[in-house]
């Protein structure tokens, strides 16, 4: 940005010098901070804040350029600019929305009601028939303000009609409208960089969020218009009459002295503990006694893709110890110990059994084949897609209930008094 601001000023010679370094100076005091603190479990409700902006900013641009342009503004133009200010200003609303879910401002359950499909898609025809309309007549000014009301709601209803646990994908989704949107406003104001960035981040969108509907083995419409999340109707009622066994350290550590195989797998309780440094010092000590360890990598654990795979490495742990969903899936059955530590739903059986389970027909981990599974967690609590997990209730399951890095830190403690 601040390569784009220099070169701007320099070719432009602008007049509003003022103007374009105050503004990076307080995106830069506000921004900076923002990007700094934040934790990486919340990077996808931040990476939400910034499709918001971005695209408020590509369509008030639009806005301002129509504006500009008229009386004598042509047709193309006119279509160029209102098919991105639709595109920008639903990105708008719509990432709000999912930055309020993803933080907890208002419930991640979809909003469903009678006629829903109806209210959605008629109002996103409007904006469509409003942009049809002032491309026919160009100078008609006042179907603009149509248009941004249309479409404003369109991404309103749209993303509060979608459950909390899409939202990392919806986002993506987003991130590809504006990007769309950004390139569309490049080709009007005849300006190559925007175009590009434009083109990358609409293209890098959709890619990212192909990547997380195919490991949830769901279709762009399902994630959009399914309202997938809503009745929850197994959490919860699935525990009644069942009983989980609970463990301490002390009992974990004894069924690992004597493991030869180990399968760690970890979701976004490690990611929150923070806890990936203690399950590396754990990996360590078995394999100095000669267990085989290795760590099972699901597509969609923690909070975005790759987000695993990112803390380990941080943990320095060796990139060829990690192993994807498909590789190491075949390995469970003759595996000694599963170690879950803050993974849930990418593990959860209802996945491959409960046909009117959310999370029904997502490849998931097959940690229930391997000898003993130890879960670690704090409760009994469902992950984010709200589903009871039969696993905590098997006969070989044990549940240590804790924080991760807590339970990991004592579990190595008593791993290396038994040595001793
Ligand atoms: P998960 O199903 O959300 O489960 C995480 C578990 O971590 C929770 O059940 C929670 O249980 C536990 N936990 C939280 N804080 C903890 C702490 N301090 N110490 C120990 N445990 C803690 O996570 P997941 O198995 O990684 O699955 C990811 C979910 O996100 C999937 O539903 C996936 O579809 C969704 N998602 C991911 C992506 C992506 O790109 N990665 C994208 C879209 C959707 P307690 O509260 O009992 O501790």
């Amino acid at each position: 940005m601040a390569l784009a601001i220099g070169a701007t000023l320099l070719a432009y010679q602008s007049r509003n010098t003022g103007l374009l370094v105050g503004g990076a100076v307080i995106g830069a005091v506000v921004g900076a901070p923002i990007g700094l603190r934040v934790a990486m479990t919340a990077v996808p409700q931040r990476t939400a804040m910034s499709h918001a902006f971005g695209s408020l900013a590509v369509a008030l641009v639009g806005a301002a350029e129509y504006y500009r342009d008229l009386p004598g503004i042509d047709p193309f133009t006119t279509s160029v600019l209102s098919g991105e200010m639709v595109l920008g200003f639903l990105t708008f609303t719509g990432s709000c929305i999912a930055f309020a879910k993803l933080q907890g401002l208002i419930p991640g359950k979809p909003l469903l009601y009678r006629g829903r499909m109806f209210a959605s898609l008629g109002t996103l025809a409007a904006a469509v028939a409003s942009a049809v309309y002032l491309v026919l007549n160009p100078t008609q000014e006042s179907a603009l303000p149509l248009l941004v009301g249309f479409a404003l709601l369109f991404g309103f209803l749209l993303v509060v009609a979608i459950g909390g646990a899409d939202m990392p994908a919806v986002i993506a989704i987003l991130n590809s409208f504006a990007g769309i949107s950004a390139a569309g406003l490049g080709f009007v104001l005849d300006n190559r960089l925007l175009i590009v960035a434009g083109a990358l981040d609409g293209s890098s969108g959709l890619i990212l969020g192909i990547i997380m509907s195919r490991a949830m083995n769901r279709s762009f419409a399902n994630i959009l218009f399914g309202g997938v999340g809503g009745a929850a109707k197994e959490a919860g009622v699935a525990q009644a009459g069942r009983v989980a066994q609970t463990y301490t350290p002390d009992d974990v550590a004894t069924v690992l002295r004597d493991a030869r195989s180990v399968i760690v797998v970890p979701g976004y309780g490690m990611a929150v503990a923070q806890a990936q440094h203690v399950v590396k010092e754990i990996a360590d000590f078995l394999q100095g006694r000669g267990v085989d360890v290795k760590y099972a990598i699901h597509p969609v654990a923690g909070r975005m893709p790759g987000h695993m795979n990112v803390l380990l490495a941080e943990a320095q742990v060796p990139y060829e110890q990690l192993w994807e969903m498909d590789r190491v899936n075949p390995l469970f059955p003759e595996t000694d110990v599963a170690i879950v530590v803050g993974a849930n739903d990418v593990t959860n059986p209802a996945a491959r059994t409960k046909a009117d389970s959310p999370l029904y027909g997502m490849p998931i981990l097959d940690v229930d084949k391997a000898r003993t599974v130890v879960f670690v967690k704090r409760s009994l609590g469902p992950g984010f897609s709200g589903v009871d997990n039969d696993l905590f209730y098997l006969q070989n399951t044990m549940m240590v209930l804790g924080d991760a890095k807590k339970v990991l830190t004592d579990l190595l403690a008593s791993m290396r008094n038994l040595r001793d």
